[in-house]
């Protein structure tokens, strides 16, 4: 939520490249149309696998409506939330709405939000916020994750860079 245009296109990628990485499915920019965003994950999914989606434009309120009406939960990231390390074991299997903010989140959110998560009570940032509380989820396995269709694949090296080419 927030993107600031002009100021946060960066960020807005790489918290959607990191929410790929650690085994989100997609991600939903409510206030950024995404087109560049969108474009730069679709080229990231076809040379590394994956069907993570980027959805842009939509509307806050709208994307939690729904998300909760269809059964999901929804949990926003907050320095001033609950610890991550005592409500992570409550939403493993649950099918959740990350909420993370470029700017000040407004406080309807943290009402909306069935839970209001701290990942340490320092403020860092939403890639680093969303980066551990996927692996904290995800219990590090989301690390091995096969990502299917992949063109490129990494042979793991501890000198240089191995790559694999695979389904030409
Ligand atoms: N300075 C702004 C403010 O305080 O309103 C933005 C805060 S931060 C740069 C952006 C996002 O990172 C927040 O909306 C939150 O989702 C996430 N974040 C930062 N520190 C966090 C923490 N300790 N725990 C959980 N989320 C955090």
């Amino acid at each position: 939520m927030g993107h600031r245009p002009g100021r946060d296109r960066r960020i807005s990628t790489h918290v959607a490249l990191a929410a790929r990485a650690f085994g989100a499915d997609g991600i939903i920019f409510s206030d950024y149309r995404a087109k560049k965003t969108k474009k730069s994950l679709e080229k990231v999914n076809r040379t590394w696998g994956g069907s993570f989606f980027v959805r842009g434009g939509e509307d806050w309120r709208g994307v939690i409506t729904d998300w909760r009406s269809s059964g999901g939960v929804v949990v926003h990231l907050s320095m001033y939330g609950l610890s991550v390390g005592e409500e992570i074991t409550k939403l493993r299997g649950d099918n959740i709405l990350i909420i993370v903010g470029a700017e000040k989140v407004p406080s309807e959110v943290y009402e909306l939000a069935d839970l209001n998560i701290a990942i340490g009570n320092q403020p860092h940032s939403e890639i680093s916020a969303m980066a551990i509380f996927l692996d904290r989820l995800f219990e590090g396995e989301e690390l091995d994750k096969d990502f299917s269709e992949a063109k490129r694949k990494i042979v793991p090296s501890n000198s240089g860079k191995e790559v694999e080419e695979v389904n030409d």
